[in-house]
């Protein structure tokens, strides 16, 4: 299936209106509209989609609804005029710097998602360095998000992109050798997004170190996730500000934090690092204006939800939604590990799972996903190599059997006819 999905179909009842009301509609005609504009939408809080959307419990996405809607028309551009979003603000650095055992000196933002932490991680890099790095590069492993990219397009930094190891981990000699004098950071993921396994961090920063420079961690999945699994005993490579050389991590509370979407945190290990992301102007008419980030307006919305959501979870109620998640996410590994026709592409580090088809069979596993879509289920599609990809959640713990049973029928019922499928997108241009 084409990633096209979403859009109505039209035609029966209620279509969606391309032109403004010459009368406004009633709140009734228009919310009624609006239900059925999502009727091709996935379901995600069926625990049917493996991509996109997080569900911890209906309480907790309720408030983070309601918190969204008391707050969204609040504007924290200018927190003078809410002090309320200044305190839910520096409350939710704290509580995450906490997570990611930063020092006394760690200083933060909130912003409005992973893309744009990770923009601004680089852009600090970028205008730190600028006095004698003016053709500045980034040195990071093929496995890293495409917000790197997104960044390097966007602030005209290189992007140094080293092949991964075997085992899908960033290759870290390689790394050192694709950096030169004009290398202002090195990339490392906690863990990275297409097999879900953790780069060695320590051993990206040593490089960092080494080299003067900056090294940021990419924890927008794990930064939530990774403490609870450590408590929960999974062991792991050190991954955040414990490690030498580490400068900046960002965290995205719109995953694995379980709240509404707009939410992320980029975290520095100092004040003096975090100075180099702000923007100050009054080269214009309208006086002093300061932002933290790429937002001018910001609501209030995204940052009372991750607030409320924060504080109602807690701490055992992430040690409880990571431990289901990540049972969940053995139990699926399991079951693809002993399945003959089907290869686990990495051990999972967390609670991302990566599927392929075995080396030894023709399954096309693109076709698989269109028949597991078929059936309900939607599943992140990527490559290179062609690859199913679970971003496991709470709420699959309900679900995950029934979803074994239909990945079992959907291989052998491809298998049966050779299907061929197509490879779709992890993100699109509309
Ligand atoms: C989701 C993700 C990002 C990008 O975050 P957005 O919130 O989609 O902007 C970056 N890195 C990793 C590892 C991610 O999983």
């Amino acid at each position: 299936m084409k990633p096209s999905r979403n859009r109505n179909s039209g035609g029966d009842a209620l279509p969606s209106a391309p032109e403004l009301p010459a009368h406004g509609w009633s709140t009734d005609e228009t919310l009624a509209r609006l239900e059925a504009l999502r009727r091709d939408d996935v379901r995600w809080k069926d625990g049917r989609v493996f991509s996109l959307a997080y569900f911890a419990t209906p309480d907790a996405h309720d408030l983070a609804t309601e918190a969204y809607r008391r707050f969204s028309g609040e504007n924290a551009l200018n927190v003078d005029a809410f002090p309320s979003l200044r305190v839910m603000q520096s409350d939710v650095l704290a509580i995450v710097a906490r997570w990611l055992a930063a020092p006394a000196s760690a200083r933060g933002f909130f912003s409005s998602g992973g893309t744009e932490s990770i923009l601004m991680a680089l852009k600090a890099a970028r205008d730190q360095f600028r006095h004698d790095k003016t053709r500045p590069n980034v040195v990071l492993p093929a496995s890293a998000h495409a917000a790197f990219e997104k960044a390097g397009a966007y602030f005209g930094i290189e992007m140094r992109r080293v092949p991964v190891r075997d085992d899908w981990r960033a290759d870290a000699l390689a790394m050192r050798a694709a950096a030169d004098d004009q290398t202002v950071m090195f990339v490392a993921s906690a863990p990275q997004y297409p097999q879900g396994v953790v780069d060695p961090v320590a051993d990206i920063a040593a490089l960092a170190l080494e080299r003067g420079v900056n090294c940021h961690v990419d924890a927008c999945m794990g930064g939530v996730t990774l403490p609870y699994l450590e408590r929960l005993g999974v062991s792991l490579p050190s991954w955040n500000f414990v490690v030498d050389g580490v400068t900046s991590i960002s965290v995205d509370l719109h995953k694995f934090g379980y709240t509404a979407k707009g939410a992320s945190v980029i975290m520095y290990r100092t004040g003096e690092l975090r100075s180099h992301q702000a923007f100050v102007t009054d080269n214009w008419l309208g006086g002093f204006y300061g932002s933290s980030g790429v937002l001018g307006t910001k609501s209030g919305g995204p940052i009372a939800a991750a607030w409320a959501v924060l504080h109602h979870l807690g701490d055992d109620g992430y040690l409880r939604v990571t431990r289901e998640a990540r049972d969940t996410a053995m139990a699926i590994a399991a079951h693809v590990r002993a399945h003959p026709q089907l290869t686990l592409r990495a051990e999972p580090d967390a609670t991302l799972v990566c599927i392929g088809a075995a080396p030894d069979t023709t399954l096309d596993i693109f076709a698989v996903a269109d028949t597991l879509a078929a059936r309900g289920w939607y599943v992140d599609r990527q490559q290179p190599p062609p690859s199913i990809h679970l971003t496991v959640n709470a709420v699959h713990a309900d679900t995950y059997r029934e979803f074994l049973c239909d990945l079992d029928a959907a291989v052998a019922e491809v298998a049966a006819r050779a299907a061929k499928g197509e490879a779709g997108a992890y993100g699109t241009l509309e």
